[in-house]
């Protein structure tokens, strides 16, 4: 069946079909050693430095499973508020890949780990539960890097590489339940989800979850039903989805897309596809296989999993605060509404408005400018908040300016964007600029004296009682000083000089 070139308008394909989304996380686990031998987990060594015949699978290596790996997916497991198995095997999950030396990963399939938890997400106020099918256990594989064509794909180059410093390090998949009812939030749902995820892997300290590293990937599953079927559609599960961004466009193409598919009494293939970062549109891949396929068994090289319940309580009581509660904490000492409070954690902007507000900042005004302004910005570059070029120093001085008096809201913004080009700190740019709010009388004063005498026509009418035509001298002199004045001072003065 070829693709439709076609898609549905977003708000259209919503009011005929309901979505269910899915989100399969992988998580590369920050412990010193791989998953089942002693080789080092830096990322960028030179490539096949860190292997070891365990990693390579030469014949005769035996595995042995790391601890401290297991006990970060039990720290993971009890964070997400699930159940953790009292014993457990890994399996051979078999598959041919240039980059699996052995043939096959050792994974986990009918034993998790953690089973049947929940991760809660707020978007628009409105709280979504997310439920947690599984969190497993795993080993990565090496990376396969195509040489010589023009799009690193391995169509059309001339030869392939691979380095197997990846192979074996330790990697946690985080599989949900499907998550219906969502409606019309479903993308940002599925990007509310991954944001969450990775705060909540921040915060305990198990990965480094850099997904533009690598160090969490995202796939996404989307399905679409008509509204009051009794079936769930059939599911694409959606690869390469690298930023958080990326989840968000990849849900909402794939509504588009499926929509039209339904439309045209076509039937949606279950299938892999691949996001495209540069288009914001996803292509088939490969058709999904089925477990079967991997003729999965107990791994007979590995004792079981049998953490036993005294460690498990005492990994309980070691947690540290989790994003949850301390949204909860931040809430109530910034004053801020609920609103508010899930719009700067769905924008990824808890941390830096913390920060601002650590470096001195009103809390209102550190949520005002990440998530007014410098949100802009970051979207119109199509990056994250925290790949600005400015620091919640910075921004923390530019509202301490606008708080004094010393800049207005138009001049800040002009601050800002020159932080972001690069031309230095607030105040070397306010210097350097001439941007300080003119505010002391006597070069106001001359300016509306100026204007007053340049505008006897607007002058009549205000003494004849027209008070809101002060507006066009305001205006006149907010030009004259190039924005610069205290527009509140400069009103009083020019009613009073006309009084
Ligand atoms: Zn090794």
């Amino acid at each position: 069946m070829s693709e439709l070139a076609e898609l549905v308008p977003y708000d259209e394909a919503l009011s005929r079909y309901e979505p269910v989304i899915g989100l399969e996380t992988h998580v590369e686990l920050g412990t010193a050693t791989k998953m089942f031998c002693g080789c080092p987990t830096t990322f960028g060594l030179e490539p096949n430095s860190a292997v070891c015949p365990v990693c390579l699978g030469l014949p005769g290596s035996l595995p042995v499973a790391n601890r401290a790996a297991i006990e970060y997916t039990i720290r993971i497991g009890l964070a997400l508020n699930c159940s953790i198995a009292t014993w457990c095997r890994f399996a051979r999950k078999n598959y041919f890949y240039p980059d699996m030396p052995k043939d096959f990963q050792i994974s986990q399939y009918d034993e998790p780990l953690c089973t049947d938890g929940w991760l809660d997400v707020a978007v628009d106020g409105q709280i979504f539960r997310v439920g947690i099918e599984r969190v497993h256990l795993e080993e990565d594989t090496g990376k396969s890097l195509h040489m010589g064509g023009a799009t690193g794909r391995i169509h059309g180059a001339d030869y392939s590489l691979v380095d197997y410093n990846r192979a074996g390090i330790p990697l946690v998949e985080v599989v949900t339940k499907p998550v219906a009812g969502t409606g019309s939030h479903a993308p940002v749902v599925a990007r509310a989800y991954v944001t969450e995820l990775r705060d909540l892997l921040r915060a305990l300290q198990v990965s480094d979850v850099r997904m533009e590293e690598g160090s969490l990937r995202c796939d996404v599953n989307t399905s679409l039903a008509p509204r009051g079927a009794s079936e769930w559609g059939t599911r694409t599960e959606t690869k390469n989805v690298n930023s958080l961004r990326s989840v968000e466009r990849a849900v909402r193409f794939e509504i588009e897309r499926q929509a039209a598919v339904l439309d045209a009494g076509q039937k949606v293939v279950q299938e892999t596809r691949h996001f495209h970062e540069d288009h914001g549109n996803t292509t088939p891949g490969r058709s999904k296989e089925e477990a079967q396929d991997y003729r999965y068994f107990p791994e007979p090289d590995l004792v079981p999993v049998a953490p036993d319940a005294q460690w498990v309580e005492q990994i309980r009581a070691s947690l540290p605060e989790l994003p949850a509660a301390r949204l909860a904490r931040l809430q109530s000492q910034w004053g801020l509404s609920d609103l508010e409070m899930s719009a700067i954690s769905n924008a990824g902007a808890l941390m830096l408005v913390e920060s601002t507000v650590a470096a001195g900042a009103a809390p209102s005004d550190a949520r005002k400018w990440w998530l007014g302004e410098l949100a802009r910005h970051a979207n119109e570059a199509g990056i994250e908040l925290s790949e600005l070029a400015v620091t919640p120093a910075q921004v923390a001085r530019v509202s301490e300016l606008v708080k004094a008096g010393a800049l207005n809201d138009k001049l800040a913004r002009v601050v800002l964007e020159a932080i972001l080009a690069g031309e230095g700190e607030p105040d070397a740019i306010v210097e350097a600029r001439g941007l300080a709010v003119v505010s002391d009388d006597s070069a106001l004063v001359q300016t509306v004296d100026a204007v007053i005498a340049a505008n006897p026509d607007v002058v009549a009418k205000i003494r004849a009682g027209k008070t809101a035509a002060v507006g066009a001298l305001l205006g006149d002199v907010m030009k004259a000083t190039r924005g610069r004045a205290d527009a509140t001072r400069a009103r009083e003065l020019i009613l009073q000089r006309l009084a």
